[in-house]
């Protein structure tokens, strides 16, 4: 697994795959099975597709430019496309509250897509 986020006790960014000790003497302490974020220790995880939307932008506005020479023929290329791409495309998770990321999450299936209900109950119970 490799998490990215923050050092809660300094702020500062963390890439780690393993358990380490921030320069500031804050110990993170990675689970491999992620039951427990590693840098804010709660259990609440969504996951989405690591896909950056600016790159389907590009790839739809170039179907389109095509489409005027294809005679509509780029649109239905670019579906396939997508299609193929989103499959293959790997999950990332985050969790609900410090908004670290995770790649390579071994219980991957267990976690669930983002949830605005359960979003919500988090920032609402963190302002109380
Ligand atoms: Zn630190
Ligand atoms: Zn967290």
């Amino acid at each position: 697994m490799n998490a990215l986020g923050y050092c809660p006790q300094c702020n500062k960014t963390l890439s780690l795959t393993d358990s380490f000790t921030c320069s500031c003497g804050y110990l993170i302490e990675v689970d491999q099975e992620l039951h427990l974020c590693p840098f804010c220790k709660k259990q609440d995880f969504y996951k989405q597709k690591d896909f950056n939307p600016l790159i389907g932008r590009i790839i739809f506005i170039i179907a389109a430019i095509l489409s005027l020479f294809t005679y509509g023929l780029s649109f239905i290329v670019f579906y396939i496309i997508d299609f193929f791409l989103y499959k293959k495309i790997p999950f990332l998770v985050l969790c609900y509250y410090c908004g670290s990321h995770f790649r390579d999450v071994l219980r991957i299936h267990e976690i669930k897509e983002f949830d605005h209900y359960k979003a919500d109950m988090i920032k609402y119970n963190q302002d109380v």
